[in-house]
Parts: C-alpha cells; sequence; structure tokens
C-alpha cells in the first residue's frame, strides 16, 4: 500500500457500487449535490473512515515521509474536469496519491519545525464540524456558544479577566497581526483605522528578540507600521531576550523621539524553546506603558503542564497572548487563537459600526457582539468544535500530561547526545527542543546531509537551524506518539549517516 505511484485515471471500475453518477448522465439529471444512492454513498464514507483510522492505528509501519514521485505529481496537472468522477476512484486517488506523500506530522518519528501530531477524536470533530457546514462569523447559534465556551476557558487557564476577549483565527500569524492591530489602537486611538498611521505624526516603534519568529516582523508589515520599526533585541546565552538591552533601546528610541508601543516576548521559541523572562518583560512594559504580547504559538499550552507552567510566570500579566492549539494542543490543523486583555479595544479595533447597528435582540442576529466583530474575517469555520473536543476528551489533566512527556523526551534525546562522543549539544534544552550536531570536519555540510537523509530514508525527520552560525539538527518533540525508542532511532540513524560522511570526507582528503 506504501508504495506503488498510481497515475491518473488508472482506477476506472474501481467503484464496484457506483457510488455516484454514470458519467454519461446528463446533468439535468442531478437536482442536488447530494447522493442518489445514499445506501451505496454511506458504505463508501465507511470506508473512507476506516481507511483513516487504519492510517493512524498503524501510522508507526510507515516512513515519516518519502519524496513525491514525479507521476504523481504530473497526476495533479489534468484539465478542468467537466465530467463527474465517482466518489470511490477520488477516495482511492486519495489513499494513493496524496496519503502517501504528506508531510509526515502525525508520524512519531517527526520532529521537524513544530507541528502538532492530531488525534482521531479531532478528526472525527472536523467531520462533525464540516457536516453542519457552520458558518461562525455571527448570529444566534450554538457553534458561536462552544467558540465562547473555549474562550471562557482560555481566559480560565491564563488567569485573565471575564472582560478579556479571544478569537479563534488561521494561526500565530495571524493571531500576531491581531495583536499588533490592537496595540496600534491602543497607542494611536479608534480614529487610526480611518485616518491611517500617518495621520497622528507619531513614529511607533516595537520591540522583541533576535530569536522570535518572523511572522512578527510581517505582522509589523502588514499593519501598515513596517518592518523596521520593529527592534530585534539581543538574546542572552539562553536564547532569552536580554532585558537590560530592551530598557536601553526602549530609552535610545524615546530620546530619538520614537513612540515605544510594543513589546512581544515569546514563551518558547521556534529555533531552541526558550522562554524569554516574561515577568520581566512585563514589568518593563509596565513602567514603559507600553502593550506586553507574548508570543506563545507552541509554548504558551505548557500552562496545562503543572511542571511547565512555572516557566510561563508573567503570561497571565500580557495585554494580548498569540497561540495555536495545532501545535502542543494536538488539535488537528488550523486552530490558532488570540486572546486579548481589554475586549472592549479589542472590539474597538475590528467592529463596523455599520454592521454592528444592525444587529437585533431577537432572532438570528441576536446574540452580538459577534466573532467578526473581532478579526478579519467575516465568515469562518468551526475550529472551535475540534478544540473543544479535544479539551473535553481528555481534560486538561491529560493533555498536561502529554505536555510534560515532550519535555521529559527531550531531556532523554539530550542525554544520549551527551553520552555520544561524536554528537554536540548547541542549546540549553528548555522545554521540548534539542538542537545538536555531529561533530566533524565541515560540519555544516555534513549535518545538512544527515537531515536530509533522515527524511528520505523515512526513519525520522527532524529539521535544521543554525545556532551560533553553527548549523544545527533540530528536534522539536510536539507529537504525542514519539517515544524513547523513536529517539534511540534517531541517534543511531545519525551517528551510521554521520559516520559514512565522516570516512568518505576522510578518504578525500587521503587521495
Ligand atoms: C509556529 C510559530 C509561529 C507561527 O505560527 P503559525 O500558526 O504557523 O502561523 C509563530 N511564533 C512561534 C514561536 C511559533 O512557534
Amino acid at each position: 500500500m506504501l508504495g506503488a505511484p498510481e497515475t491518473a485515471g488508472s482506477e476506472s471500475g474501481a467503484c464496484p457500487g457506483n457510488i455516484v453518477d454514470e458519467p454519461e448522465s446528463p446533468p439535468r439529471d442531478r437536482e442536488t449535490l447530494d447522493p442518489r444512492d445514499w445506501r451505496a454513498f454511506r458504505a463508501e464514507a465507511h470506508r473512507m473512515l476506516d481507511d483513516m483510522l487504519d492510517y493512524t492505528e498503524h501510522i508507526r509501519e510507515r516512513p515519516v515521509w518519502q519524496p513525491v514521485p514525479h507521476q504523481v505529481r504530473e497526476a495533479f496537472h489534468e484539465p478542468l474536469p467537466r465530467k463527474p468522477n465517482t466518489l470511490a476512484s477520488l477516495h482511492a486517488r486519495f489513499m494513493r496519491q496524496i496519503l502517501p506523500y504528506a508531510v509526515g506530522n502525525a508520524h512519531p518519528g517527526f520532529m521537524g519545525w513544530v507541528h502538532g501530531g492530531g488525534t482521531p477524536i479531532g478528526m472525527l470533530a472536523e467531520m462533525l464540524a464540516a457536516g453542519l457546514n457552520a458558518n461562525v462569523g455571527g448570529r444566534d447559534q450554538m457553534p458561536v456558544e462552544v467558540e465562547r465556551q473555549v474562550v471562557r476557558w482560555v481566559r480560565e487557564l491564563f488567569h485573565f479577566p471575564d472582560s478579556a476577549s479571544g478569537l479563534f483565527v488561521t494561526g500565530t500569524s495571524m493571531a500576531n497581526l491581531i495583536a499588533v492591530l490592537v496595540a496600534r489602537t491602543a497607542a494611536a486611538g479608534a480614529g487610526v483605522r480611518r485616518q491611517g498611521i500617518a495621520a497622528g505624526g507619531q513614529r511607533l516603534a516595537a520591540y522583541t528578540s533576535e530569536d522570535a519568529h518572523s511572522c512578527i516582523a510581517q505582522a509589523m508589515d502588514l499593519a501598515g507600521l513596517g518592518s523596521d520599526a520593529l527592534r530585534l533585541i539581543p538574546v542572552t546565552g539562553d536564547h532569552r531576550i536580554d532585558p537590560g538591552a530592551l530598557e536601553k533601546r526602549i530609552a535610545r528610541d524615546k530620546r530619538a523621539g520614537l513612540t515605544p508601543f510594543f513589546v512581544a516576548a515569546t514563551a518558547g521559541t521556534v529555533d531552541t524553546g526558550a522562554v524569554d523572562d516574561l515577568a520581566a518583560v512585563s514589568g518593563i512594559a509596565r513602567r514603559e506603558r507600553v502593550w506586553f504580547h507574548v508570543d506563545g504559538a507552541y509554548g504558551a499550552l505548557g500552562m496545562l503542564a503543572p511542571d511547565i507552567a512555572p516557566l510561563l510566570a508573567g503570561i497571565e500579566q500580557a495585554d494580548s497572548l498569540a497561540f495555536d492549539f495545532n501545535k502542543w494542543g494536538q488539535v488537528p490543523y488550523d486552530a490558532g487563537f488570540v486572546l486579548v486583555r481589554d475586549g472592549a479595544l479589542h472590539h474597538q479595533t475590528f467592529a463596523s459600526p455599520a454592521a454592528y447597528l444592525r444587529r437585533e435582540s431577537r432572532g438570528m442576529a441576536a446574540g452580538s457582539p459577534w466573532p467578526c466583530d473581532l478579526g478579519p474575517d467575516l465568515s469562518r469555520g468551526f475550529r472551535a468544535l475540534k478544540t473543544w473536543f479535544t479539551i473535553q476528551a481528555y481534560g486538561t489533566r491529560q493533555l498536561g500530561a502529554m505536555i510534560s512527556r515532550t519535555c521529559a523526551l527531550a531531556r532523554y534525546l539530550k542525554q544520549s547526545v551527551e553520552r555520544e562522543p561524536a554528537l554536540e549539544l548547541l542549546a540549553p534544552v528548555a522545554l521540548n527542543i534539542v538542537c545538536f550536531r555531529y561533530r566533524g570536519e565541515r560540519a555544516d555540510e555534513i549535518n545538512r546531509n544527515i537531515v536530509a537523509d533522515l527524511q528520505e530514508s523515512g526513519i525520522a525527520a527532524p529539521s535544521t537551524t543554525t545556532i551560533g552560525g553553527k548549523l544545527a539538527i533540530r528536534a522539536a518533540i510536539v507529537n504525542h506518539r514519539t517515544r524513547e525508542s523513536d529517539l534511540d532511532t534517531l541517534v543511531q540513524a545519525i551517528l551510521a549517516f554521520g559516520s559514512a560522511y565522516s570516512h568518505r570526507s576522510s578518504r578525500a582528503c587521503a587521495l
């Protein structure tokens, strides 16, 4: 089932049940897009569900990733289809041409970047949400109430007041952008929405660390403030923002006539998992009267784990917080979230006064404010349902234990690295990310090749990053399916590939 790349059009006759249509049927026969034969459709639907449950149950037996064969890629260059295809044939194509060639973040050997593994419960909730086809922009409906329930849980988890607002978004990139926009309203007033930032004559400046995610600079760009107005503050040896350097830079900008308005601390940097000293940054922000934002894309949900939560002390003081349920929370993609302490200001930043006046106190137009008043999206899907299912099904205790376990696994990998003379640890392990490398001459090149070999072999999928100018193998243990034996396999494979490269290069030198 793994290999066998298939080209398009090879599954004629793959549909004994004739699920949807004879290709010859004239279009006027079809009144709706629903199946004509619900019984046959149901049988195919059950096979599709079984296939995805099999995929998850037996995922260990698969390679983490495999390169997409040329013919498979080519199969997706077909012309716009005019005639219907059977559901069974499309299902077969999915199984043969799409499923085997995904990035593999559901696999326990996936340690690249910071991707969540998903759960079968989340998958089922996605199916329910799609079946309902809810548009959760607003109106008086339970899907909006489910989102509000999750907002209340998030407030409770991060010790925010009842007046705080929250919103599901695609991911932390969007959540960070929303935070910058609300902070812009705080600094320049709601008039900035009509007049633009230039009208106020202020030159706003923002701050984050050198190790912060690039989407914060992008948020400054998209907000019209310019990425140059984001100051990248140096980090200390443990990859956390240097609070002294932050204070100095703010003072220097004030002397130069700029208005510092926003500081973003990171709870779990994407490279090393470092957590900025949130309480220290919060103190500076309060003294300087600038907005205190936390990019907690993956790390914020560490609040669920009693042993990790103390590292996040100060997060409860944030003016805004961005994070993803789809990373450490294991909710299927996508499920980003933004929490804003001052819900009224959040509302002022996005609500359209004209739309607001049309709201009613009864009927379907009741119950505002609505989610669409808190962000740029009007129509939006039901991300809250898969999140609600995940939190209800596991409870915070089990989710927290899973998060703690990924950190324990990272410490286990760190110890394995420290035990191996051929390996070198390149950064402290604060949470669940381990950066290390195979020692030797031309180490950057060798380690880049080792990572590509690992990925192509399908054994494990770490990624690379640069730490202090050195290319590092970066293993981010986010997946709840990963266990110690997966890390043993990773280390053994790195040693094997690494030693092959060293021998090759020493032979090359001898020649
Ligand atoms: C993943 C990540 C982001 C980006 O989040 P998306 O959901 O991919 O948009 C931002 N910051 C940090 C620290 C991250 O780990």
